[in-house]
């Protein structure tokens, strides 16, 4: 039985419980985080702890801990779950209180966190692509905020899944935002172009890492509007997030892209990313 943090404790996952007034089940008033591990080391935590701050101060909730609070939880949570690769997921709630859009006063926020076995898409799956489907982005306009209000992200997975796809591509006033629960890159004659960071798209700790790597090995970035043309035009199409890395598309809406097989720029740029990821890991300390 997996160990998972509440409120300063560590407990087993069916021993965790919390009140059914909680503002996230009442409200879905907090937000989240998910921080990948590998062989017991946290990849990129400082990035994600500052993309934790932003979601907190977006939903005006106070950063409870303070970063090396948050590491050692998050190393405590793989000693205890027997370490190797994990998803960690960490979510903060505005707490327990009575009924009321108002915040309350003087009430605790909800601190959970818990460790999964990360799945990355078997070999098999990466080496053809994915199915992917475009679909009118139905979300609210605070996209960058990683809040866990998921309907929205939700129904649109399952519309991609019910159609055969593992992944909705989404339009809003006719440019690509995001995936349902990653970013999208398209490649154009060896340039990779992914949408800028903003309001209608969760800033990925994978895409920077993506940009960072294309920048640091002279392959040719941007960020810019992708039209629903440009893509179905594009030469490759990617989803990035952290625990798929990245994913190439090789059918859109039914449709092969270009020959209909993972392209040789995402060869090449996950090369790239296995490379770095080992780098990294090989310079962080095991929990
Ligand atoms: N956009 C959305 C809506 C997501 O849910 C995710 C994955 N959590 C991403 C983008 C990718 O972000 P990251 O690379 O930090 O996992």
């Amino acid at each position: 039985m997996s160990i998972v943090y509440l409120n300063g404790k560590y407990v087993p996952a069916a021993e965790a419980t919390i009140s059914p007034l909680d503002r996230g089940f009442i409200f879905a008033d907090g937000i989240y985080e998910v921080i990948p591990v590998y062989q017991g080391r946290l990849f990129r935590p400082d990035e994600h702890l500052q993309r934790l701050d932003h979601s907190l101060a977006g939903i005006r909730l106070t950063q409870p801990l303070g970063h090396s609070q948050w590491r050692e939880i998050l190393i405590n949570l793989i000693e205890k779950n027997g370490g190797g690769d994990l998803s960690i997921y960490l979510q903060i709630t505005r707490g327990a209180a009575l009924r009321d859009h108002a915040f309350p006063a003087n009430t605790a926020p909800t601190i959970f966190a818990m460790a999964n076995p990360l799945k990355p898409l078997p070999e098999e799956i990466l080496k053809q692509g994915i199915r992917a489907i475009c679909l009118e982005d139905i979300r609210w306009k605070y996209c960058h905020i990683k809040s866990i209000a998921l309907l929205p992200n939700i129904l649109l997975r399952q519309q991609a899944l019910d159609k055969g796809a593992m992944e909705a591509i989404l339009i809003r006033d006719g440019r690509i935002t995001e995936g349902a629960a990653s970013n999208v890159f398209i490649v154009v004659e060896d340039r990779l172009i992914t949408p800028p960071k903003g309001q209608f798209l969760l800033p990925g700790i994978t895409r920077d890492v993506v940009l960072e790597l294309a920048h640091n090995h002279g392959i040719a970035a941007q960020e810019a509007d992708i039209s629903p043309q440009d893509l179905q035009g594009a030469d490759e199409i990617w989803l990035t997030s952290s625990t798929r890395e990245i994913v190439p598309v090789t059918n859109l809406d039914g449709n092969p892209v270009q020959s209909g097989k993972p392209g040789p720029m995402w060869a090449h740029v996950t090369q790239l990313y296995q490379r770095y990821k080992q780098n990294m890991l090989a310079q962080t300390k095991t929990a």
